[in-house]
This record gives C-alpha cells, sequence and structure tokens, in this order.
C-alpha cells in the first residue's frame, strides 16, 4: 500500500511538467479530474492519501502531456467555453478563449440591433459547435444552422447540442453552401474559420500543430481563403442588415475588411482588439 498524498504527487507531476516546459497548472487541472471531487474537495484532500489505482492513471497522463504535447483537453475529453462543458476530440479545435469574445460580440450586436425579433443565424466551421450552441442558448430568439466539411467534427457538435440541449441544424459542407442549396437567408453570419498561413506552421507549439486538425488551423492565401469563400458566399444569403463577424488572425484586419468592403461596398466594417489587445474580431 502506498502512503503518497495529494499534495506530493501534485510536486512531482509540477517539477516534470516545469521540466518539460510546460505549464503547471495542468497538474492541478488532471488531478482534480482523476480525482473526480469538486473543487473544494480538492484543496481539501490535499493531506490525504490518494490511492494508487489514481496515482498510476495520473502520472502516465501527465508523462503523455509533457512528453507528447497532447492537449490537457484531450486527455480529459472536454473544455469549458462561455459557463458551459463541451466534449472535444482530436477531430474538432480546442476551443479557445479568444472565440467567446466573437460570442460575446455577437450576443451584443444581435441584443441591441435585433432584440426581441426572430433571427436566423449561421456558424461556418461549426467544429465542436461552441459557436453555435452558445449563441443558441443566450440568445432565444435564434434559429441556428451550423456547418462544417468534417462529419467527424459534426458528430462531436451534434453530441454537444444535445448535452447541453440545443436547438441546432447541423448541415456538411463546403462554408456556407449548404444553407445556399435550402435559400436560408441570414441575420447573423459568424465564423471562426481556418486562418492560419501555412508559412506559420514552424511556429505553432507542438499542442496545436500536431493535435488540432489540419483543417481547422490552416488557410491558403496567406490564411484568407476561407475568409475569401465565406464572404462571397454570403452574398447569396444576406438581408439588408445582416451581421457578418468572423474572428481573425491578429494581422489580418486590414485584409479581411477589404475582402467585405469589396463584397458589400455599403457595409460598416469594424476591428475589434481582444483582451490582450489584438486585433480578434472584423465585424
Ligand atoms: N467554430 C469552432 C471554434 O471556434 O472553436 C471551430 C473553428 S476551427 C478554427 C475551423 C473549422 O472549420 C473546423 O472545424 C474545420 O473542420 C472547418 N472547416 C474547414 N474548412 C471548411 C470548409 N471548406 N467548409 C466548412 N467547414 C470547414
Ligand atoms: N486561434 C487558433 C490558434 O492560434 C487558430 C484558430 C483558427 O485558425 N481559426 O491556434
Amino acid at each position: 500500500m502506498t502512503t503518497t498524498k495529494q499534495y506530493e504527487v501534485l510536486q512531482w507531476a509540477s517539477l516534470f511538467l516545469e521540466k518539460h516546459n510546460r505549464e503547471a497548472r495542468v497538474a492541478e487541472i488532471l488531478l482534480q479530474h482523476f480525482l473526480g471531487v469538486s473543487r473544494t474537495n480538492y484543496y481539501m484532500g490535499m493531506r490525504e492519501v490518494i490511492p494508487e489505482r489514481i496515482i498510476i492513471p495520473y502520472k502516465e497522463a501527465i508523462r503523455k502531456h509533457a512528453e507528447t504535447g497532447v492537449p490537457v483537453q484531450h486527455l480529459i475529453g472536454k473544455e469549458s467555453f462561455y459557463g458551459r462543458e463541451f466534449s472535444v476530440n482530436e477531430h474538432v479545435l480546442v476551443p479557445r478563449p479568444e472565440t467567446e469574445e466573437l460570442v460575446q460580440y455577437v450576443i451584443q450586436a444581435v441584443q441591441q440591433s435585433k432584440p426581441s425579433e426572430p433571427v436566423s443565424l449561421v456558424d461556418i466551421g461549426t467544429g465542436s459547435g461552441v459557436i453555435a450552441i452558445s449563441l443558441a442558448l443566450e440568445l432565444p430568439n435564434a434559429t441556428v444552422y451550423a456547418t462544417d466539411i468534417s462529419v467527424q467534427a459534426l458528430s462531436v457538435a451534434k453530441n454537444n447540442a444535445a448535452d447541453l440541449q440545443a436547438d441546432i441544424n447541423f448541415h456538411q459542407g463546403d462554408f456556407l453552401q449548404p444553407l445556399i442549396d435550402k435559400n436560408i437567408q441570414a441575420d447573423v453570419v459568424v465564423s471562426n474559420p481556418p486562418y492560419i498561413p501555412r508559412t506559420e506552421e514552424i511556429a505553432l507549439s507542438d499542442t496545436v500543430k500536431n493535435f488540432d486538425p489540419e483543417l481547422a488551423l490552416f488557410a491558403d492565401d496567406d490564411g484568407l481563403a476561407a475568409y475569401k469563400k465565406i464572404i462571397i458566399q454570403s452574398q447569396k444569403v444576406v438581408k439588408p442588415n445582416t451581421i457578418l463577424a468572423f474572428e481573425i488572425g491578429h494581422q489580418q484586419s486590414e485584409s479581411v475588411t477589404s475582402l467585405i468592403k469589396t463584397a458589400f461596398p455599403n457595409s460598416r466594417v469594424k476591428t475589434i482588439q481582444d483582451i490582450n489587445g489584438k486585433d480578434r474580431i472584423v465585424a
């Protein structure tokens, strides 16, 4: 029988992670997950002995994360986004906190400009479904459509929608095409498309480049290919006051603005910074 206490195994894990240049807080996230306890009980139990059946898989997960960079979200199978838990796996981008700001922006824009009327909202490249599902739950007046080209991603999104009781119309296909085919008119088009230029792959961390799906990260034409296609396609689904809102890479504000201005000469376009002060949304 072992007598290893919780804080001791935590110390081992933090040191192991630090040696591999990984964030030490992963030690706590994983330990709380393997213990399966609330945050309070986790802190109260620091001096308790941990059973071997928890220590063994916990150490294995710590080693795997440290040595390969596998995202902690893949190890525990979930990530929280806009106050809710979403299941994730290797077929979807791990949702990013920056994208919560895009959701926040759309909620405010809809509440200001279309407070009570029914709105039709589309999320392009839905991945795990975080944007579509959060918006459907926060905006009860919205009918939400979501597309992705990846069947596996759509399956993750559908499970998340079912778990969170969000009513979403999912369609597989190339960006907006499935909705154009259905003659859907949208009041809001929102997307966090792939936008990383291929040339930047080398600079990405192993956690991103080896584990997020390629389809979710990279776009041709200096990272602009998806915007070009979505903006052109949008011409077929917009109404007079449709809101377009895109997450962008922090150096893409000018290019995406000019793509929108070219497709919609009378539109008003603005760029919004994220909490780190970087350009993150063009709307
Ligand atoms: N919306 C999710 C989020 O914000 O976490 C995922 C965004 S991820 C950056 C981009 C998504 O676009 C991926 O799920 C990918 O499969 C999808 N995608 C890539 N090319 C596509 C295409 N041609 N048509 C539809 N979806 C596409
Ligand atoms: N923001 C993601 C990253 O930095 C990229 C997501 C995207 O291309 N839309 O890895």
